[in-house]
């Protein structure tokens, strides 16, 4: 089955170049491995993205892309891609149980995934008392008190966002200063529910057989050790990017990202990247979805120029 595009990645980038793609009357496919949506759909609320002044969840908005993609042609379909392959201009992608697509052009947006911290307990109590969503997971921690990771925008606006459950929040942070934007930095300090303990660093997650039951700490100044008693713990120290299947085809930056030039086109002839997965200094929902229009847009004129 040969298309125009295929766009691997369902998130804001992907469900963009999708919409534009169709649009240009290309036959475009996207391939998603879990639900479209993308990390937006861990988010419970967006107040950054134009035109919804109120504000709207994460979910609603990935469903709208969703929807006005396909309501223009993009056909979209579940799978894991495990593989890509160049024969000449065509470029062929496999999918798990050894199903394939093959493309004049793909468009790459399949995003990043959350950091780990790497300590004892982390894994242990993932899914009992560990979390990296908090929307999918916050309304568990009813009258707890919950332990978030991190300094940026993502640790303090679920911060806030678990203030709704718990009773106590505390954000753990390996710096004095918080990286998060500063309409969030003040609105975290301003809510009582919300506890800083600055310059440290989780070492421990301990429980028992019902889940989470402490946080062990490390102040990175004074190597003074504590504990806090918390049921939960949020870890929001940032992503990294979805590029092992990609195996050296396209060229990537020292931290994995991919490497584009404005159009975002790799220096691989057909083959596109946008969103979170690229190297560029903003990462937001505003940010992805112009990279996801620049990249229909540029695939549209390369298939124009070679085939
Ligand atoms: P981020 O901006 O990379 O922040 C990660 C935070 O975790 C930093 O505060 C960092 O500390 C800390 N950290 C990193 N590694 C750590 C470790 N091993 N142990 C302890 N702490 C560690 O990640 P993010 O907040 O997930 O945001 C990712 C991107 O999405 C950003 O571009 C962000 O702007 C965007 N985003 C935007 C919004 C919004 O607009 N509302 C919401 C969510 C995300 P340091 O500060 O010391 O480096």
């Amino acid at each position: 089955m040969l298309y125009d595009v295929v766009i691997i990645g369902g998130g804001p980038a992907g469900l963009t170049a999708g919409l534009y793609a169709a649009r240009g009357r290309l036959k475009s496919l996207l391939i998603e491995k879990a639900l479209t949506g993308g990390l937006v759909t861990t988010t419970e609320w967006v107040e950054n993205y134009p035109g919804f002044e109120e504000g709207v969840t994460g979910a609603e908005l990935a469903q709208k892309m969703e929807k006005q993609a396909v309501r223009f042609g993009l056909e979209i379909i579940q799978g894991t891609v495990v593989d890509i392959s160049l024969n000449g201009n065509i470029k062929k992608i496999t999918l798990e149980a050894d199903k394939f697509y093959e493309a004049k052009s793909i468009i790459l947006t399949t995003g990043a995934h959350p950091r780990l911290l790497k300590i004892e307990g982390e894994n242990e109590f993932r899914g009992k008392g560990v979390s990296y969503c908090a929307t999918c997971d916050g309304a568990f921690y009813k009258g707890s008190n919950i332990a978030v990771v991190g300094g940026g925008d993502s640790a303090v606006q679920e911060a806030i966002f678990l203030t709704k459950f718990a009773e106590t929040v505390y954000i753990i942070h390996r710096r004095e200063q918080l990286r998060a934007e500063k309409i969030l930095q003040e609105r975290a300090h301003a809510n009582p529910k919300i506890k800083f303990i600055w310059n440290s660093v989780p070492e421990r997650i301990t429980g028992d057989n019902i889940g989470v039951n402490a946080l062990h700490l490390r102040d990175v100044k004074t190597g003074e050790k504590s504990s806090i008693n918390v049921q939960g713990v949020f870890i929001y120290i940032g992503y990294n990017p979805n590029t092992e299947f990609l195996k050296g085809l396209v060229p990537l930056n020292g931290s994995n990202y991919i490497i584009t030039d404005e159009n975002m086109h790799t220096s691989v002839p057909g083959i596109f990247a946008a969103g979170d997965v690229r190297s560029k200094p903003l990462k937001q929902i505003a940010t992805a979805v112009g990279d996801g229009a620049t990249a229909a847009m540029a695939a549209e004129k390369y298939i124009e120029e070679n085939f």
